[in-house]
């Protein structure tokens, strides 16, 4: 029987390295500042870190970064959800769902992602997002309903199966 499971590695940043104690968004301290060359101006920019932003930063600082690549993250949660999903294929594959984090990318072309946002890794590197509050919101309660009918679901199936168990005499 397979067994759902709380993988404690969150879906790491891809080219970033994180700082050794993480800090979570409840954190008072002040969000750092540190400076990157614009790979393609020249020019330096001054950065200030989204609050509770764990990342190290020290590749955006140690050459000319293009400023679309600047982003800020913060994982609220340090935990996600793996279960058994069978693609069609036959055979389930491990796959994580539901994991989320907050991000910032201060240069950004798209404004959503120009503010803090929220996304949300519906099944393995599949994503939705830059959620601003109200969408994430929308999420919530949507996810919300579906919990309340699998639990609808799980009540339904113990009766099945309990009356499938007196029909059949008793085996279970
Ligand atoms: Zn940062």
């Amino acid at each position: 029987m397979q067994q759902l499971s709380t993988a404690a590695t969150p879906p790491s940043a891809e080219t970033h390295d994180r700082a050794p104690d993480s800090v979570a968004l409840t954190v008072t301290t002040a969000p750092r500042s540190w400076a990157f060359e614009n790979a393609i101006t020249g020019v330096p920019h001054w950065v200030t870190c989204m609050q509770g932003c764990d990342l190290v930063h020290d590749a955006d600082m140690s050459r000319p970064t293009d400023p679309t690549d600047i982003y800020c993250r913060v994982d609220p949660e340090d935990s996600s959800l793996t279960i058994p999903v069978d693609f069609n294929t036959g055979v389930p594959e491990a796959s994580r769902i539901l994991s989320t984090w907050i991000g910032v990318e201060p240069f950004a072309r798209d404004i959503a992602r120009q503010l803090p946002h929220a996304m949300v890794e519906v099944i393995d590197e599949h994503y939705i997002g830059p959620l601003d509050p109200d969408l994430l919101a929308v999420l919530i309660d949507g996810l919300a309903r579906r919990v309340e009918a699998l639990r609808r679901t799980h009540a339904q199936l113990c009766a099945a199966r309990a009356e499938y168990v007196t029909r059949s005499g008793g085996a279970a």
